[in-house]
């Protein structure tokens, strides 16, 4: 993966977000969490986002994961879940 890419989020099943679509994301980017929660999730009463689903991870603070590097995500893709009321990265794998 070239360094200009970010990760896609190829799959997100957390149906009450705002920016899902039909297990997609239509977020331009998603920002995860130290937790690898996801800081774009939003349980809003519309739904929104891009008339397009191409959303990338644009940045992420789980520093003990082994895709990350320098706080970025350098996974090929990404999916996302729910998480008791919210949404997580179902890609993160801690460090040995
Ligand atoms: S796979 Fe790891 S580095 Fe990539 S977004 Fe998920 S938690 Fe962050």
């Amino acid at each position: 993966m070239s360094t200009l890419e970010m990760p896609r989020v190829s799959e997100c099943t957390v149906e009450g977000c705002s920016y899902n679509a039909d297990d997609a994301c239509r977020a331009f980017a998603v920002t995860i969490d130290d937790h690898s929660a996801c800081g774009t999730f939003i349980p809003l009463g519309v739904k929104g986002g891009l008339p397009r689903v191409n959303s990338q991870v644009g940045a992420c603070q789980r520093a003990n994961c082994i895709h990350n590097q320098d706080l970025e995500c350098v996974a090929e893709s990404v999916k996302m879940g729910p998480s008791g009321d919210t949404a997580e990265c179902l890609s993160f794998q801690a460090r040995g």
